[in-house]
């Protein structure tokens, strides 16, 4: 069999990746759009911190989240080490001790059916800011001891030299999905047909002009996040939580002295590839009211990626009927870097054949029920 992949952000080069260790022939094709949201995403792993109830998305965010060591392995047994994966923990912070009882008890309640969330702690405004320094001294916390950070760029990057040392094939360039028959029957490169038996659109944000030419009109929509990175001089940053106040910002930090603040949740931006003066600001604004010690920090960039949202925020995940040969993988929103490895390994299991690890009922790609849940959840 061989399988042509059209997009190799998180999802594409996960899929890629379990495709080719599985023995399959793959041709990935990646046009390396700005702003694509693998490049930009904060990184932060903890869906046990997160308010969404929605039994869809916690399922998927959980096995996500649960899936992580393994591919780690995996990837370490393929010669791979540089993801930036660290278990650091995570902090839920508030003033308001009442409203830290509700997270405190939430955030049992959530890891008591995911053990894999590690210890959850209660932690004093003293004790909070001894794990993150510039903390605010108002702020106690809730320390969840499970939770994560990657590097979506160093990851992809990773599954991508695996899979290509398994023999798959990477074209950086547009592709254009073929039909033949009433099925799928390849991907079009500037250059070069590229024969298939099956393809897989794991596009992003750009998704529904690829697949608009094949008649099916794909409900996801590009969510602009500006988010900024800040370096501390001197400063050894590698080991501390993520922060998450009680609002759709936070922070989380990597090696080498660097702090990551945001992000902006712009629904309706399109594809508006610019850092704006507002975006700039809320960011700023925001990560200075948490952490007023990040004041003097260096402001190094601010990346703009375009998360790739669907009507209910559920994953969209699986086969199209009616076009044979057809699978589609969009709709991680802001949870794609928790959600996308194991998705792309129940992309994997689709395209062979497999039962999936997860019922995939959930994620069908063209459902249309628009839900009104915005809570946030991840980045
Ligand atoms: P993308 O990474 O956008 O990849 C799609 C790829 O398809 C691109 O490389 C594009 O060039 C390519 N492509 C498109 N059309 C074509 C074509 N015709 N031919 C060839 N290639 C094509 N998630 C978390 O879990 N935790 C976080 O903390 C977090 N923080 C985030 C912060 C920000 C600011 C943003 C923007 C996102 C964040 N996310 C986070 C979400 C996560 O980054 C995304 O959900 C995930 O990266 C989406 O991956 P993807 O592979 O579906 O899409």
């Amino acid at each position: 069999m061989r399988v042509a992949i059209v997009g190799a952000g998180v999802l594409g080069a996960s899929t890629a990746f379990h495709l080719a260790k599985a023995g399959i022939q793959v041709v990935v094709a990646d046009q390396a759009h700005a702003g694509r949201a693998t490049a930009a995403g904060a990184g932060i792993v903890s869906p046990w911190s997160s308010g969404r109830v929605d039994p869809g998305w916690r399922a998927i965010a959980d096995a996500g989240a649960r899936y992580y060591p393994a591919l780690i392995q995996h990837l370490a047994e393929a010669g791979e080490t540089e993801t930036g994966y660290r278990r650091v923990g995570a902090l839920s912070v508030s003033a308001d001790d009442a409203e830290l009882d509700g997270i405190e008890q939430a955030v049992r309640a959530r890891v008591a059916m995911a053990p894999e969330g590690g210890a959850v702690t209660r932690l004093s405004p003293a004790e909070a800011r001894a794990f993150f320094p510039p903390l605010h001294p108002d702020l106690g916390a809730v320390h969840v001891s499970g939770a994560a950070r990657i590097d979506g760029r160093l990851l992809a990057a990773a599954l991508w030299r695996a899979a290509e040392r398994q023999g798959a094939r990477f074209h950086v360039g547009r592709a254009e999905v073929l039909v033949r028959n009433e099925r799928v029957s390849g991907i079009q490169l500037e250059s070069e047909v590229v024969e298939a038996d099956c393809v897989v659109v794991t596009a992003g944000a750009w998704a529904p002009e690829v697949l608009m030419p094949l008649g099916i009109r794909l409900a996801v929509a590009p969510q602009r996040g500006q988010i900024t990175h800040l370096h501390l001089e001197g400063v050894e940053t590698e080991a501390w939580p993520v922060v998450l106040p009680q609002s759709s910002h936070y922070l989380l930090a990597f090696g080498g002295s660097r702090v990551v603040v945001g992000a902006t949740r712009e629904t309706g931006s399109g594809f508006d590839y610019r850092v704006t003066a507002a975006g700039q600001a809320e960011v700023l604004n925001q990560a200075l009211a948490v952490a007023p010690g990040l004041g003097s920090a260096t402001l190094i960039e601010t990346r703009i990626g375009f998360r790739p949202v669907g009507p209910d925020l559920r994953p969209m995940l699986g086969r199209i009927s009616g076009l044979e040969g057809l699978v589609i993988g969009n709709g991680l929103g802001p949870s794609g870097l928790t959600i996308g490895p194991s998705a792309g390994r129940l992309l994997a299991q689709v395209v062979l054949g497999e039962e999936p690890d997860l019922d995939l009922g959930a994620y069908d790609p063209l459902r249309m029920t628009a839900s009104t849940e915005q809570s946030p959840g991840t980045g």
